[in-house]
Formats: structure tokens, C-alpha cells, sequence
């Protein structure tokens, strides 16, 4: 079994996570499971009253958290700490103003109208600044609202120390298939100095290789994804064979998301890693604005593996850029094949053909190579029409800084979905 401690994510540039180990009773967790059952309990209720027309605002969602915690019917409302009520009618309210912003956006196919959470082995309850108390040392939390969880040992904070408690804005309680975490979102602002290295560079994304840059020079996907793959290909065949409703089908079930939680950790250390050296080598990225909505989409199991480690790859790019002051522009990847990037003509080429031989100007390069010069160019032009514009609207769409007030459950979340 590997265990991954002292596991790190990045919520935005201002926003960290950390994340350890609860060690504790099987007692208490049952308890922590009354409790995520609870803010369960508490955002399907306000979605229920939004359906009713009893709530029709955040404030109104938030009011609707007393509501029920006065309820005589539902008594255990009323042991959640005050402030997860809230913080679960944040995430409430959140997943219907998406809907909203979908519709107004008049965004293609589904809207995502908010659904009622069922219950499942991975899911969370969240705290705010009460509800919890770190001890002197950091080593051990204790959940101090109706609950009773009492005090648990942290694995893997070791960082927690840098930080004083007033910055931990938030504590969340994650159940997996390996048992339970605490989440530490973290008030930080990182800034780190790096020389200049008059390097730009530009990055092509593919299936046969996880990028070429506009150099040449190729990364190779890591043999532990096709591995990865292969395992969780063979762990879905299992789960596909088993009868419904079946004991067999729960512990397949649970084997196969414990295979993608490993997996997605595996893939989180070395794209995160392959990240930080690529914006310290380099003063300029240029990357594909590649559309999450079409890479979830499609069924093919490689390319999504490869498409959700680009995607976290994309994340820590963007971290590090604002971390180490190098910009990271995402351009639109329509043509970067097709053009050449030495005269700009079309060439068209099928997918198999894998160098650029432009009839027009004689230039000749790998077909991934060129994609990756003109994906830098395309950026240099971005960037040249948009000084003087705030980062933000540069750097793309994919929304990398979650706020603190509508942070419901991380991306990683919607990625892994294909498991339940
Ligand atoms: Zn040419």
C-alpha cells in the first residue's frame, strides 16, 4: 500500500492545502461520518428549498441553515458546528449559482442543474475557524462541536508550523477509500526570485508524448501512467462483472477508487515537480487553452489519464508562473498543426504524418515541434495585445483561483467521477 503524507495543493496563488492523516478510533470515525453525513444532510436541504422556492439568495440559504437546526425533526442539525452549517449552504448555494452562470452564459449541452448528493465513500464536511482546535504542538486536532469526534493524531503536517492558526481559514474532513483526512486551507502568499534565463518556450501537448516544446525536446509520458491504466482497466472489467447490489460489487467498488485516488496522487508529484523545472528554466510559457468540458468528455481511458494529468500539469504551470513571476498564456490550439510556423501557410496533414514539410517556404520540422512554435508565437501576440491588462484576464479560462467563499470540493473531485 503507498501512502502519500504531506500532500500539498494549490488553490490559487494566495490559497494552499495541506492535508494529513486522521488517526483515530473506530468510534470517532464513525462520529466524523455523522458529521460528513450531516453537511450532506444540510446542502441537499437547501437545494431542496431553492427547488421549493423557499430560498432565493446566499443569505437566504444561510438563514435557511438555522431553519433547520431548530427543527426538532432533525436533530442532528443542530450537533454541526454552527459555521459548517454554513460553510455546506455555501457549497449549496454555489453549485446553483453555477447553474445560473451556465444559463446565462448560454453555455452548450448541460447547465449542470444541482443535484442532490448521495451518500458515497469519498466526501467531506467543513469547517470554518470553529468547530476545531489544533493542539500546541500542531500534532493533533480535536473536533470540538455536538459530534464529539474528539482529538485525532495528525499524520504528515510537518508544514502546519509555518503557519500561525489565525491564516487556516478552513478545515475540511475528507472520507476516502483509505480512510480520512484533514484538509488546511491556508491564508499564504508565495513569492519566490529566479534569474532570467532568455528562454521562452512553447508547449505541445499529445498523446504519444506528454509535450514537445518548441526546442524540440520531447517529455515522454512516465511509464507508470500506461501502467496505472492498464491496472484500473482491469479493476473496471472486475467491477463490470460483479451483480448489482452485491458485496462483491461494494469491495470491487472500493478497490477500483483506491486505485485511481493512488493514481491521481502518483500523477499530482510528478507533473508538479515537471512544472517547477519548466518555469525556472524559462521567462515565458505558452500553452494550449485546451477546453476541460471536451477532455472530460471523451471515453477513451489513455487519453483521459493524459488529459487529466495535462490538466493539473496546466495548474501547477500557472501556480508556478505567478509564484516565480513568469507568465503562462494559454492560446487557442485551432491551426497550431496545421500552420507552418515558419511562413504561417496552411499544410494540411493527417494525424499519422508526423513532420512539417511546408511546400511554401521549405521549412521541415516534427509536427509537434512546429505546433509548439506556433503555440509560442500565438502567445508572444497575446501577450504584445495585452499589456497593461491584469493577469487574471490573461491567463485563460479555466478558472485556477476557486474564492474562498464559493470553494466547494476541489477539482480532483470532478476528475476522478468515472470511478463511482
Ligand atoms: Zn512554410
Amino acid at each position: 500500500m503507498i501512502l502519500c503524507y504531506n500532500f500539498i495543493v494549490v488553490l490559487s496563488d494566495k490559497m494552499l492545502l495541506y492535508e494529513a492523516k486522521l488517526e483515530g478510533t473506530i468510534d470517532q470515525y464513525s462520529r466524523l461520518d455523522d458529521a460528513i453525513r450531516t453537511g450532506r444532510f444540510v446542502r441537499n436541504s437547501i437545494i431542496r428549498a431553492w427547488l421549493d422556492g423557499q430560498v432565493k439568495s446566499r443569505n437566504e440559504a444561510y438563514k435557511y441553515c438555522k431553519i433547520l437546526a431548530e427543527n426538532p425533526e432533525f436533530p442532528w442539525a443542530r450537533l454541526l458546528n454552527s459555521q459548517a452549517r454554513q460553510a455546506h449552504a455555501e457549497r449549496a448555494w454555489a453549485s446553483i449559482e453555477r447553474f445560473y452562470r451556465n444559463c446565462r452564459a448560454q453555455v452548450k449541452g448541460k447547465k449542470g442543474f444541482p443535484k442532490f448528493k448521495k451518500s458515497q465513500v469519498r466526501a467531506s464536511v467543513e469547517y470554518k475557524v470553529s468547530g476545531w482546535k489544533l493542539s500546541q504542538d500542531r500534532r493533533y486536532i480535536e473536533f470540538t462541536d455536538g459530534f464529539k469526534a474528539g482529538i485525532f493524531k495528525l499524520w504528515g503536517t510537518r508544514d502546519l508550523h509555518f503557519y500561525q492558526i489565525e491564516l487556516i481559514k478552513r478545515v475540511r474532513v475528507v472520507r476516502r477509500y483509505d480512510g480520512y483526512y484533514a484538509q488546511f486551507l491556508i491564508d499564504h502568499n508565495r513569492e519566490e526570485s529566479k534569474e532570467l534565463t532568455g528562454r521562452q518556450i512553447g508547449l505541445d501537448v499529445g498523446l504519444n508524448h506528454f509535450y514537445t516544446d518548441s526546442f524540440g525536446e520531447q517529455v515522454d509520458n512516465p511509464r507508470f501512467l500506461r501502467k496505472d491504466e492498464q491496472k484500473i482497466k482491469r479493476l473496471q472489467r472486475r467491477l463490470s462483472k460483479t451483480q448489482p447490489k452485491s458485496k462483491n460489487r461494494a469491495k470491487a467498488r472500493n478497490k477500483l477508487g483506491f486505485a485511481h485516488l493512488v493514481v491521481s496522487r502518483r500523477r499530482n508529484d510528478w507533473v508538479c515537480k515537471l512544472a517547477q523545472r519548466v518555469i525556472q528554466s524559462n521567462d515565458l510559457v505558452a500553452i494550449e487553452n485546451l477546453k476541460v468540458r471536451n477532455m472530460v468528455k471523451n471515453h477513451c481511458l489513455a487519453k483521459s489519464i493524459s488529459d487529466a494529468a495535462w490538466y493539473r500539469f496546466r495548474e501547477w504551470l500557472e501556480y508556478f508562473g505567478v509564484v516565480y513571476g513568469v507568465p503562462v498564456i494559454a492560446v487557442n490550439p485551432s491551426y497550431t498543426s496545421q500552420k507552418c510556423s515558419h511562413c504561417g501557410q496552411i499544410v494540411l496533414k493527417t494525424l499519422s504524418t508526423r513532420t512539417h514539410k511546408c511546400p511554401h517556404c521549405g521549412f521541415i520540422a516534427d509536427r509537434d515541434e512546429n505546433a509548439a512554435l506556433n503555440i509560442l508565437k500565438l502567445a508572444l501576440k497575446q501577450w504584445a495585445n495585452t499589456v497593461g491588462r491584469t493577469e487574471f484576464q490573461v491567463s485563460g479560462e479555466i478558472p485556477l483561483c476557486l474564492s474562498m467563499e464559493t470553494s466547494s470540493s476541489k477539482g480532483t473531485q470532478r476528475k476522478r467521477k468515472s470511478s463511482q
